[in-house]
């Protein structure tokens, strides 16, 4: 219990919402619940509270936020000025929070939340960063359950560290947070990111219910950009693939080259026809194309690291939310308050 001496700490939850009108009432009420039992046994201060951000919703989202925030003394909300994305409206929130220990979870209650409570028991037992991890995947549809663990597999053999089943139900610490700060990047790919902060880590495992309410946001096509951002984000093995590939395909053609001058020498076998010119080709020219795609999938990311734009702007803030993350951040907390 390295902690022992500054028990209970500040808790601060932080939820990315983006059109989830369905699902926040519930949502509101399931953690306030858990809010008001943690601080009534002394786990939590009674300071902890939850920030929702808001990722430009189209629905009545920052409206139920804004107004839940007036009557509820857990309930602050941070509106980001459009929709980034979820990664984008989750390093907002975390970058802004307050508190010891910061969670961060979804807003459709798919991820339990019993487990809060054993995550915060594993930060007390001395770890920084508490992962959650899915202990099945029953819930999901065959095609996500496939595709995601082979993601995980492919991941692995690249050599990126990242925790197998764990999405971005996590529990990190005030220092986790700081760490956290100063990796810039708008590639952003959280949960492979976060292995590399290093500190105690430590897992709790969790069931996935169903949505509660209201759709996924994340469709295929997002689901494919998030997933390239996860192999580009932190390695290179596909530029270095394609090197070999390369290598193995002149060796090849230089064994066939080595072999057709054997045939013309010393035999008097036909020339090989079309075929064997014509496949070739196309192979090659798929090759290429290919190779080249994945080297623009780097230039692209290249491109986007090299402007250095801000990755979010924050429009409007509620519930006295007081952390700002930097200078710019100050100025518009004096705007907000004046
Ligand atoms: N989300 C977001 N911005 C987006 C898309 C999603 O903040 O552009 C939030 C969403 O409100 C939810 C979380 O990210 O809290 C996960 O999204 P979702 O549940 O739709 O994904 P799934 O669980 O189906 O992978
Ligand atoms: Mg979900």
């Amino acid at each position: 219990m390295q902690n022992a001496e500054r028990l209970p700490a500040s808790l601060c939850i932080v939820v990315p919402c983006y059109n989830e009108e369905a699902v926040l009432p519930e949502t509101f009420k399931r953690m306030t619940a858990i809010f008001d039992d943690l601080i009534a046994r002394g786990k939590i201060a009674p300071s902890s509270h939850m920030l929702f951000v808001n990722d430009g919703s189209k629905d009545a989202t920052w409206q139920l936020i804004a107004e839940a925030s007036e009557t509820s003394p857990y309930i602050r909300g941070l509106k980001l000025s459009r929709n980034r994305g979820h990664q984008i409206a989750l390093k907002a929130g975390l970058m802004t929070c307050a508190g010891d220990i910061i969670i961060s979870i979804d807003a459709d209650l798919q991820d339990d939340l019993a487990a809060i409570e054993k995550m915060i028991d594993a930060h007390y037992d001395g770890a920084d960063i508490v992962y959650g991890v899915r202990s099945s995947r029953k819930t999901d549809t065959f095609f996500k359950r496939f595709t995601a663990e082979s993601y995980y597999s492919v991941l692995k053999s690249m050599g990126i560290d990242i925790v197998f089943n764990h999405a971005d139900y996590r529990l990190m610490s005030r220092r986790a947070i700081e760490a956290l700060r100063e990796y810039d990047e708008a590639n952003l790919f959280l949960r492979g990111l976060i292995p590399q902060l290093g500190f105690n880590t430590a897992i709790v495992e969790y069931e996935r219910h169903e949505r509660f309410a209201g759709e996924s946001h994340y469709p295929l096509g997002k689901m494919i950009s998030l997933a390239m951002s996860g192999i580009t984000a932190f390695s290179i093995g596909p530029l270095r693939f394609i090197t070999y590939l390369g290598l193995m395909i002149a060796m090849a053609s230089f064994i066939a080259g080595a072999w057709s001058l054997v045939v013309t020498l010393f035999t008097d076998s036909t020339v090989p026809g079309w075929a064997s010119t014509v496949v070739p080709l196309f192979f090659l020219g798929g090759v290429q194309l290919v190779s080249l795609g994945i080297i623009g999938e780097y230039v692209g990311r290249i491109y986007f690291e090299t402007k250095r734009r801000p990755h979010y702007h924050i429009d409007q803030l509620v519930g006295g939310v007081k952390q700002p993350s930097g200078p710019k951040n100050e100025r518009l907390l004096e705007e907000t308050n004046s």
